[in-house]
């Protein structure tokens, strides 16, 4: 699977972990609960093909992408399991979608209608319905929109009504109140259907792990099983013994002595205080490694040292101890002997959440699989 690179940068993705941590919640969840795993945006950064073999060898039973082109390119890659599509879809799409048999999201009834006549005959095109229950982003939001759209379906002979679903947005929070109203609003629009579809979802990973009274009969687990947490919030109530499946490597290419006074970086703006071993690094913010991340510590040689200077768009630089040999590697996120920066410390220093750390590394920086 690993492609050949010419370039001492790259991101490593530990497969065993993702089995593991996806193994353990697959144990946790009761057998008749169907996974379907997200893999949208390339599997948060950890690659779509090879994490997408990896959790169906372990007992996912389906996919879940964003868009339908993430979904082709599953199909593309010869994965023949149930994929559904979460976000929004153009309705002259739906003819692909139908012969590749992905399953898309629907929430209009227009969107229907025009989706219908693009459906080549002897297919037919998988819909689960999207609910609103408060998130506020896509999904029908009453009662009449739902019963229209489940009418235009059962009449349709094009059309199969394969599931119904709906997402939390305060799942990952130990308070439940604003978890338990969206809950049973999406209860009601179950109760409002006389015949329920074959799935029923509405857990993401904080849901289905935290909170067991939303299963269902299918969850959708993203972050979990990259050995990550949804929240800080509830990191210490995950029921299972996670790792993370991400880090970050590079190796130094150069490495000279500043002396008191001497600048590094754009602006000038870092000056060494007395004589300073200072290394270069081959990544920079085109590769995801944003300019907020000046001031943060990274691994090299066993030993935690900072970013000096502003990152600039393919290189970085860091302040060393002593002198070190070109071809040092440096750990940016991970473990490197006694040390380790997990994904999480890098969203602090960004003020982000872990999931926006690992999909901001580009595509530039290629995924080793081991
Ligand atoms: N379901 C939907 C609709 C999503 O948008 C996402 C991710 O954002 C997920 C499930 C997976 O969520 P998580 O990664 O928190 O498990």
């Amino acid at each position: 699977e690993n492609k050949v690179f010419y370039r001492d940068t790259w991101a490593e993705i530990d497969l065993d972990a993702l089995y593991s941590n996806i193994s353990q919640i697959r144990e946790y969840l009761p057998k008749e609960t169907n996974i379907f795993a997200a893999v949208k945006a390339n599997a948060y950064g950890h690659g779509d093909i090879p994490t997408a073999k990896t959790v169906l060898a372990a007992g996912v039973h389906g996919l879940a992408v964003a868009f339908l082109d993430e979904a082709l390119a599953i199909r593309d890659a010869g994965i023949t399991a149930p994929i559904l599509v979460l976000g929004a879809t153009r309705a002259e799409d739906a003819g692909i979608a139908a012969c590749k048999n992905i399953s898309l999201t629907v929430f209009q009834l227009d969107w229907l209608q025009q989706a219908e006549k693009v459906i080549p005959t002897e297919t037919s095109l998988r819909v689960h319905i999207k609910c609103d229950t408060g998130m506020g982003r896509i999904g029908i939001t009453n009662e009449d929109e739902l019963l229209k759209i489940d009418g235009f379906i059962r009449k349709s002979d094009r059309i199969i009504f394969e599931g119904i679903f709906t997402h939390f947005s305060t799942a990952d929070q130990l308070n439940e109140t604003y978890y338990n109203k969206q809950l049973s609003r999406f209860k009601y629009y179950l109760s409002c259907l006389e015949t329920l579809p074959p799935y029923i979802h509405a857990a993401n990973s904080a849901a289905a792990l935290c909170h067991n009274d939303s299963l269902f009969n299918t969850v959708r687990i993203g972050i979990a099983m990259y050995g990550l947490t949804p929240s800080d919030e509830i990191k210490d109530i995950l029921p299972f013994n996670r790792k993370e499946v991400f880090s970050l490597h590079t190796k130094i290419v150069h490495v000279k002595k500043l002396h008191a006074g001497e600048k590094v970086g754009y602006g000038a703006d870092y000056c060494a205080s007395e004589d300073e071993w200072i290394a270069t690094l081959p990544i920079g913010y085109a590769d995801g490694w944003i300019r907020k991340l000046r001031g943060f510590e990274v691994i090299a040689d066993g030993e935690m040292v900072p970013i000096v200077g502003k990152i600039c768009m393919d290189q970085t630089m860091i302040r060393l101890p002593r002198n070190m040999p070109v071809g040092t590697q440096v750990t940016l996120i991970g473990k490197q002997k006694e040390l380790y920066i997990s994904v999480d410390d890098v969203a602090t220093k960004l003020e982000t959440i872990n999931y926006e750390v690992t999909c901001t590394i580009t595509s530039r920086v290629p995924r080793v699989y081991k």
